[in-house]
């Protein structure tokens, strides 16, 4: 399909088994990998170890395996690379972009009210500001927590980047940043006004999600990250730190989320039960269903139709 080179990943958080949702992704990236004669890894994505389930990792592996999903290098840990993540983390506060926060929830939610920001439905509300080293710093107080400087980082990076090929931060009057999903289509999103200066490394300790996964994905040479839509809108702060770290940016492909009964994206608050390891086919055809595959061909085995998918997914890259 004409690319040389293509590495993608699955990268579940060990929260618990894979359920219909996250088998979804899975498969979705196995597919894109093998229809692009690229090469698909395994991450296992466990900085956040209060919500980690131990075991769960060794599950996963597992149920993939039986879904005939077997990644073509042993998987990578997240608990192992706190290393790197310091490394990443330093570079960012050498160039000015990331500075450290005091800030308590109850400290940005007066904040917040202080300055009239009221709360926005669904999605969290920016960090007021108040550690920004130009406003002062921590005043006094202890450090808790490392925040990306997303202004700062807008107005240092308003031109895309010469190594950027594919995401360009290309709107100079706002500093929002562009990108493309394979999927959804033409995105955009203005960190500083819409999401805020984030966390890179949290209050309790833990690497923020964001960080790790941008190091890691670098690290693993992902040139394609498939996976589920509700991670679409975490692009843009994903790009912003490829672009301060001086990384490639891997194109991106949102797959189409599957829904509990309330309607939510499904988790195990609302219904998703672990995969019924028994019959891996009828698994993966529902997966395959959600993903517009036709769910019913006639092979029968795991790996028949896999490969019979891999053909589908082939016909729709090339139409
Ligand atoms: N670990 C994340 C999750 O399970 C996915 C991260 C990613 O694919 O970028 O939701």
């Amino acid at each position: 399909i004409g690319r040389g080179h293509y590495i993608g990943r699955f990268a579940p958080s060990p929260t618990g088994p894979l359920h219909a949702g996250s088998l979804v992704a899975a498969l979705a990236s196995w597919l894109d990998a093998r229809a692009h004669g690229g090469r698909w890894l395994l991450r296992i994505e466990d900085v956040d170890t209060p919500r980690c389930v131990p075991g769960a990792d060794r599950l996963i592996v597992q149920q993939l395996a039986r879904c005939g999903l077997m990644p073509d290098a042993p998987p990578l840990w997240q608990s192992s690379r706190a290393a790197a993540y310091q490394t990443a983390l330093e570079q960012l506060i050498d160039s000015g972009l990331a500075y450290p926060c005091a800030c308590s929830r109850q400290d940005i939610a007066q904040a917040q009210a202080a300055a009239g920001i009221t709360r926005q439905r669904g999605r969290e509300l920016p960090y007021p500001g108040t550690c920004r080293p130009e406003r002062g710093g921590l005043h006094g107080r202890a450090a808790r927590a490392w925040r990306l400087h997303t202004e700062r980082f807008e107005k240092k990076w308003l031109v895309a980047p010469a190594h950027q090929a594919r995401a360009a931060i290309n709107d100079e009057a706002s500093g929002a940043i562009h990108w493309h999903d394979r999927r959804l289509g033409a995105q955009r999103q203005q960190l500083s006004r819409e999401v805020g200066d984030f966390v890179l490394k949290r209050a309790d300790g833990l690497w923020a999600y964001q960080l790790a996964v941008v190091v890691d994905d670098a690290a693993q040479g992902i040139t394609d990250v498939v996976r589920g839509e509700d991670l679409a809108d975490n692009t843009p702060r994903q790009i912003a730190l490829q672009a301060a770290l001086g990384l490639p940016t891997p194109r991106y492909l949102h797959t189409p989320l599957v829904l509990g009964a309330d309607g939510e994206k499904l988790s195990k608050q609302n219904g998703a039960r672990a995969l019924d390891l028994s019959e891996p086919a009828r698994a993966l055809r529902a997966a395959a269903r959600h993903l517009e595959l036709d769910s019913n061909p006639d092979e029968s085995s795991v790996e028949a139709l896999l490969a019979h998918w891999v053909v589908a997914w082939q016909a729709r890259l090339t139409a």
